[in-house]
Formats: structure tokens, sequence, C-alpha cells
């Protein structure tokens, strides 16, 4: 068997390695190599590859040590050669970094360790060559303090107390007077080494090493390990990478920015990575190390003239002050910076993309240490990906590859300022329901909702769970925050819809509706009180922060219609009302893919004329009910043809849990007996009379519409008559009507059979006729597994994949809340079935329907409206099934378009 290689060397322009082995070698490692190629200054060293990271998980330290002796050994020489340095030499001693890198950068999440090499021998050799004392013994407490962190483990005791060895260094500077880390003296640096090498003895019951081959090989594994600490498997599922990948391990000689004032360390863009500006920018500090500019001790300056002096203008700053304490790298050292400049233009030339890099100068000497794909915000993104296009830096299915479709949802919803966000604090977290960011009054009632916002406050509705009656309050409030439900739950669904930002299923919420309070971990908050959401995390914050609204610039557009060019499926929308659908049009929705027509009931009068059908006790009791529903269901359905403008629009039939609709509260149901002429009893047994232990499954859908068949028969009327109205004023329409929760052919049969002879009868009344389609949704595993006999009716299918999902897995939409968390964090799920489908359970079921289903009829056409249609990898997974559309809320429309373009091109 072939040994693996398990070591890669570069240094001097040569490298073993290159961009293109990211796996193995993991982003930096990669490009740490490649930038040899390439004739970038970088200080030599090697990559020990991801795979040995997942051999080590295996095999454990000592194992592998023996394994990997050689070549680390080999590693190290090769370093000596191109640098002229002995590692561990007590007259000129190569000192190391050694830093992580996987295959996609997870900034901050593993651990560094710099100075590697360092000890009461080497650290003579390093103060004769540099003469520099003072420098010598700073970098080796450094090298003490990291070390000690990340490879022995000596940690804070409790999370409120400070890292131990800043504890140590305050009170030194107390005793002496100081504030600054740069007033502490030689001596005093030698005695804080003394001291932390006690401290650490003392609390890990470690000694610290000095060998230097001991600290390296205690590095390697500790950056090994540090893959699998809790920062990093957060951030891995939180941005969906796979626990397997691992670490690389690059371990490369060191370069000092903290020599003294020709030296200075950086990070620097090759554009702005917040607006997407082609402007190169960034930040350095002189005399400093890397963690100085991350920690914040000091003040980074800019890079360039032009960053420096916006920066200075901000800041209040004068040009003269600026000059003289703040001068950027352009100011400070123009050679230097011209070499920088020259290179990062090389680098972005070379990756033809938005580069992030990191720089040292030693001396006046400038290395890279890291060039990395710059992370960037949704407007960035576009920028960035817009310009380069019309640079002629990449071609047009690169610029849409580079588009993240969900990132752009930060473009189409009101953001929080970064200054507010900044001194916010976080009081809870919920689902990220809906994005958005929220700030407002709290208040418990939808109806004091309203009565608030038209006093013009700003609120945001609390709720434990919302339901229909809500929806005035919702559509008032600035944002919606619940303690209960999930990401399908009525409140997600509607406040997505809306563009609404809505936090939900925050557990940690105790709302007294009595006492108008909500109380989280022991504080209590007040009807009245000002909080902050930020739907697109989850995060609830307390007082109000400001937001500014999203700017949607000419390469939005741009963007949409390279997505329109190489898209295979067309984007819907599932709008239940003439705005929805109008805001969908906007973002570009070919049509509604559906229209849940019991939403058209929650308001006003309504919900009355709604109620007095669901009470009724017979079908004269319903019909006299459904007449007066008939007029405002025609009418809306006008609204949405004519928004719609000849774009096919899917009307789905009725297809309400009934008690959602029937009055729970006593003064309610007083209300509706009065207004109905009835006793109050009547009107309290039929309310009793229509409980069901389980509603999801219960007189639902088409189960509905068969048993009153009259329901069916006035929606029918409705659409075809709206259908026919709007047709005689010149306006296109093509009605698809869907009927709800079919399991069985003869269901949907039954339907059809309604809505067919309805249609014929107002055709004939009318005396004109229009094209309609009669279809189903797929939304229960039976109708899945019998596709191919209900595609002989069927003339168009749509998969309701938030009931699929609940019915595929046996999970209660409305109460898989209380322990999807739970599945998630302890691995048992990957995802939530309910926001990315479930391609291996779910997903079988989809495809098998719909092939099933083109079996029959092969013209069959098929899209899908559950949540899904909105999510980018669900989307893709619509694409590879052969879906003609998917159908999602209209904020979403962007999104998924871009998602299907992207499906496309991947194929
Ligand atoms: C579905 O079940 O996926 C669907 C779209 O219908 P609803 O969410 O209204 O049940
Ligand atoms: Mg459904």
């Amino acid at each position: 068997m072939n040994t693996p290689k398990r070591v890669y060397l570069f240094g001097n322009g040569k490298a073993e390695g290159s961009a293109e082995m990211k796996n193995l070698l993991g982003g930096k490692g990669a490009n740490l190599a490649e930038m040899n190629l390439i004739g970038v200054p970088v200080p030599p060293g090697f990559t020990i590859t991801t795979e040995v990271c997942t051999e080590y998980n295996k095999l454990g330290s000592a194992k592998l040590r023996e394994i990997l002796s050689d070549d680390v050994h080999n590693a190290i020489r090769h370093i000596e050669d191109l640098v002229n340095m002995q590692f561990g030499s007590a007259e000129n001693p190569l000192l190391v970094s050694v830093r992580s890198g996987a295959r996609a950068s997870m900034p901050g999440m593993m651990d560094t360790i710099l100075n590697l090499g360092l000890n009461e021998t080497t650290i003579q050799g390093l103060i004769k060559k540099t003469n520099n004392e003072r420098f010598a013994w700073d970098s080796y407490r450094r090298f003490v303090q990291m070390y000690s962190d990340v490879v022995l483990g000596l940690k804070p005791e409790s999370k409120e107390e400070h890292d131990p060895f800043e504890v140590i260094i305050d009170t030194v500077k107390k005793e002496k007077g100081i504030s600054s880390d740069l007033e502490l003296t030689t001596e005093d640096l030698k005695n804080l080494v003394t001291i932390f090498k006690q401290t650490v003895e003392e609390k890990t019951g470690k000694k610290f090493p000095d060998d230097p081959w001991e600290q390296l090989w205690g590095a390697i594994f500790a950056v090994f390990d540090s893959w699998n600490n809790e920062r990093a498997k957060f951030y891995r599922k939180l941005n969906n990478i796979p626990d397997e990948w691992g670490t690389a391990v690059t371990v490369q000689a060191m370069v000092f920015g903290n020599m003294g004032f020709t030296s200075a360390t950086g990070v620097a863009f090759t554009r702005d990575a917040a607006t997407g500006e082609n402007l190169f920018n960034g930040e350095y500090l002189i005399n400093a190390q890397g963690e100085d500019v991350v920690a914040g001790i000091r003040t980074p300056q800019q890079i360039t003239k032009i960053g420096s002096q916006r920066w200075a203008k901000l800041a209040g700053i004068s040009e003269e002050e600026r000059l003289s304490k703040y001068p950027s790298l352009e100011e400070a050292m123009p050679e230097t910076y011209k070499e920088l400049f020259e290179i990062q233009k090389r680098l972005e030339n070379h990756y033809r993309d938005m580069q992030d890099m990191e720089f040292t100068i030693q001396e006046g000497k400038l290395w890279l240490l890291q060039t990395r794909t710059g992370k960037r915000t949704g407007l960035a993104m576009i920028k960035i990906a817009m310009d380069m296009l019309r640079e002629g830096m990449i071609e047009e299915k690169t610029a849409l590859k580079r588009i993240d479709p969900a990132k752009l949802d930060e473009l189409l919803h009101p953001v929080f300022t970064k200054e507010g966000l900044a001194k916010a604090k976080v009081i809870a977290n919920g689902l990220p329901a809906s994005p958005g960011a929220a700030s407002g009054q709290i208040v418990f009632f939808a109806d004091e909702a309203e009565s608030w916002a038209a006093a013009k406050k700003k609120v945001i509705l609390v709720r434990e769970e919302t339901s229909p009656e809500d929806l005035r309050g919702m559509a008032v409030a600035q944002g919606i925050l619940t303690a209960r439900g999930g990401m399908t739950s009525h409140a997600a669904v509607v406040a997505r819809g809306m563009g609404k930002c809505c936090v939900a299923g925050a557990g940690a919420l105790q709302i007294d509706y009595k006492a108008r309070t909500m109380t989280v971990n022991g504080k209590v908050y007040k009807e009245g009180d000002w909080i902050s959401l930020n739907g697109s995390t989850g995060q609830i914050l307390e007082g109000k922060i400001d937001t500014q609204d999203p700017e949607l610039s000419g390469d939005f557009g741009a963007v949409m219609q390279l997505a329109d060019k190489y898209t295979k499926m067309k984007v819907r929308t599932n709008a239940d009302t003439p705005k929805d659908a109008t805001v969908a049009r906007n973002f570009g929705a070919q049509g509604i893919g559906l229209c849940r027509t019991e939403h058209m009931f929650f308001e006003g009068e309504r919900i009355k004329a709604m109620r007095e059908m669901i009470l009724a006790e017979d079908e004269t009791g319903r019909k006299k009910a459904l007449a007066k529903l008939l007029p405002m269901q025609k009418n809306d359905f006008e609204g949405i043809y004519t928004a719609m403008n000849g774009f096919p629009v899917t009307i789905r039939l009725l297809d309400p849990p009934l008690h959602e609709f029937v009055p729970q509260e006593e003064s309610a149901q007083k209300e509706i007996a009065e207004e109905l002429g009835i006793p109050l009893e009547k009107v309290k047994a039929r309310v009793a009379s229509l409980h069901e232990v389980n509603p999801m499954l219960g007189h639902r859908g088409c189960r509905l519409g068969n048993t009153y068949p009259e329901i069916t028969e006035m929606q029918t009327r409705a659409i075809i008559e709206a259908a026919l109205a709007v047709k005689a004023r010149g306006i296109s329409v093509l009605p698809e009507i869907m009927v709800p929760l079919t399991s069985t052919a003869e269901e949907f049969e039954m339907q059809e059979d309604i809505i067919r002879k309805t249609a014929e009868k107002v055709f004939a009344e009318k005396q004109d006729r229009v094209d309609y389609l009669v279809g189903t949704m797929i939304e229960i595993p039976r109708a899945a597994l019998t596709a191919d006999k209900i595609a002989e009716h069927a003339e168009f299918f749509s998969f309701g994949t938030n009931d699929l999902t609940q019915m595929t897995f046996g999970f209660s939409r409305d109460d898989a809340g209380v322990f999807l968390p739970v599945y998630l964090e302890k691995n048992l799920l990957k995802h939530d079935p309910f926001q990315i489908i479930d391609r291996e359970g779910v997903g079988q079921l989809v495809k098998m329907g719909t092939e099933r289903g083109r079996k029959t009829r092969p013209d069959l056409k098929v899209g899908i409206c559950g949540e899904h249609g909105g999510e980018p990898s669900s989307v893709e997974f619509c694409h590879l099934v052969g879906m003609n559309y998917v159908s999602c809320s209209p904020y979403r429309v962007p999104i998924a378009r871009v998602a299907a373009a992207i499906a496309a091109l991947n194929d």
C-alpha cells in the first residue's frame, strides 16, 4: 500500500501544493502554496494535511507522532535551510507559527500559536540576533500566554472571570501606575514570563515545556483538537460545514511585526467588504503582532490615505492630527505600501475574487501570511460580482455563482445600523422566522397593536403564539415575537409573507397576559417597554435600535436578469392578497403558486361570515353564510388576477383547521351569538362539537369540500366569475384550481366533479368561458405513492412539503418546536426538515410522486408551495427532480430565482 503524503512543503517560490488542493491542505495551506508559485513573498513552511487530522482523531497523539515524526523533522530542516536558522539554536534560533486551516474558512474558530521555539536558551539567540531585548522578552511572554491557553488548557475559572494572564498583567500595570502594555519594561516582561509559567504549573499541574520539539508536537495536536472545540462545532453547524472535513496544520517561519517602528502587521481587503466599492482598504498597526489587531488593544490605522482621510472625517479628527498621530501605511511606509498594493492587485487578478489578506512587515520587508476569499455583506457580494463581470475579470456564469442566494435576504429587509447593534444587549434567542430588523414597544394584544399604531407608536406584538385573529395586529406591528411555534408556524409563515420581521419559538419567554408582562431569565419587561428583534438571527434585544432601509441597487436587477437567463425553473409566489401579489411581481414572480383562500377570511366582517358558515348546523345555514362570502372572494380574486396580469394563479380551495376560526373566549362567543340571534349555549355546543383532538389530521382540506360540497361550489364560482370579469376588462387570466390535502384519487375526482360542473354553470350564465386547470396539492404520503392514479385526473401537482414533512416524519408542525432544537443539538437531525427539505426521506416521496404523475401524464405541471420553495438547497433539489416551478413568499422570490439559476448551472 502506498503511504499517503502527509506533509507539503513551501518556500522560496516553490511549493508542493497549490490553490486547487484546498480539501487536503485547507484554505490557508493551499493559498500559501499558491502565493509561492506566483511570486508573492511568503515565509517558508509546511502544511500537514486535513487527512492527518482524521488519522489523529482515530489513532491518538502517541501513534500519530510516531507516524509523522520523520516528515515533520524533515520539514523543519527544510525551513531551516531556507531561512538559515536552526530550530532550538542558542545562537540563531528559528521560531515558527502553528496555525489551523480548514477547507472552508472558519475565521477565529480554531487555534493559532505564535513564536514557538522560545525557551530560556533560544531567547538569548533571539536577543543577540535582533539586538532588542525588550522585543525578545515580549515575544516570549506572548508565546507562554498563547501556548498555556491553547495547548495546556489554562482557562479562566468561570465565564465571568478574566483571562488569568491579563489579570496578572493588569496587576503589574496597576502597581507601576501605567496603562499600556507598551510601557512594560524588559524587566517587567522577564518577570511576567516567570510568573506565567508558575501559574500554569499551579493551575494545570503541567510544567511548561522548554524543549522546542515538545512545544511543536503539543501545538500540532492542539490545533487538530481545536477542530472539535465548541466554537468550531457551533460555527460548522451554522454554516453547514461537515464535521468529517478536519483541519490542516500549517507551520511557518515566524516573521515579526513587533521589531520596532519599521515593523508592522495588518489585514487588508482588495475591495470594500461592506459596500463592495472597488477600493483597496484595511488596517495596520506599527510595531505589533497579528493578535494585537484582532484583540483591539490599540486602535489600528488605515492602510490607504483615502481610507484614513474618510476615517478621520467620521471620527472628527483634523488632517494635521491624522497625519501626525494616525498616518496611513501609504504615508508612513510609502515603498512597502506600493509593494503591498501591487501584491493585492496581483492576488485579486489571480484568484479573480475579492481577497482578504494578512501581512507583516519585518524591518521594512513585506511578507504575506494569508490570502483568502473575503467574506462580504449581501450588498458587497452583488456589487463585486457585477463589477468584476463588467471589468471582464469573470464571465456571467461565474458572476451568478458568486451570489449566495440566502444572503440576498439582507438586501430585502430593514437592517439595524452597525453603531446601534454594537451597543445593544441580547436578552434571549428564538428562531429567525422572518428576516429583518425591528424595534418597538411591547404590546401583548392585536387590538392594542392596532390602537397604539394608530397613535403613531411603533410596536412589537408579543404573543404566546399567533392565531388568525392576530393578523391585523401583526400587520401594523414592526415585528412579531412568539414564545412558541416553529418556522412553519402561523406567525412565521404570515410574517414572511408580509416581509415582516419575526422571531418565533423563543422558549425563554414567560408571557403573562394578565399582568401584561414578559419575563426573560428573571427580568420583567412590561407593556410599553422597548425591545428590538433581529429576524435574521433570532436575537431579541433590549431597547430601541436604529434601523435603515435596504437599498436595491441597479446591480440587484442585473443579477436577477442573469438568473432568469440561466434558470430552468420558474419562480412563483405564495400570496393571498393583491398587495402581496404586487410585491411579488415587483420581485419578479411569474405567477402565484399558492393562494391560501382561508387567509382571505381573517379580517373584519369576513371572519364573522366565515364563523357563521362554520357554526351553521345544516346546508341551508351554510349556504346563507357562503353567499355573504362569495362577493368578497370574487373581489379578492379579481385583484389578484389583475396584479398577476396573465401569469397563472393557483387558488387553493379552503383548507382551514376549523377550530382556528371559531371563537374560544366566552366574550367572543357571546358576540357571535348576538349577531346570529342564537342562544349562547348553542354556540358553545357547536364550538364543542367542532373540537378535534388532532385538528391537523382532522376535518381539513378536501375532506371539508367533500363533506360540505357547497363550499367548493361557492369558491369555484368566485374563482370563475372573477376570471370572467377580469377577462372582460381585457386582462388575460389563467386560474388553476387546487384541491388541498388529497390522499386518494377518489377524493380528488369528487372535488373535480363539483368544480367542473360549477364552472360550466357559470360559463352558461355568463355566456363566456375561460381556460382553467384543476390540480392538487401532494402533501400526504399516500398521494405521492398513488400519484399515477391521481394524475389521471389532476392537471397539475403542487407539493405541499410543510404537511408532507409533517406526515412523513410524524412531527407535528405546531409541536415540533419542543424537541426539534434538541434533535439538532444532538445531531439526530442535520437540519430542521421544515426549513431544508429532507432529501433522503421526504425527497423520495417528492421524486416518486413527480415520476409517477408524469408516467400517466407526461406534461404534468409540477411545483412546490411548501416553505421549502424559498430555501436555496431545497430549490436545488426541486430543480434536480425536474419541477416546473417553485413558489415561495414574496420576499423570498429573488432568493429562489438565483438559487434556481445556480442549480441549473451546477447541474
Ligand atoms: C403545505 O402543507 O406545504 C402547504 C403549502 O400548505 P399549508 O402550509 O397551508 O398547510
Ligand atoms: Mg398543507
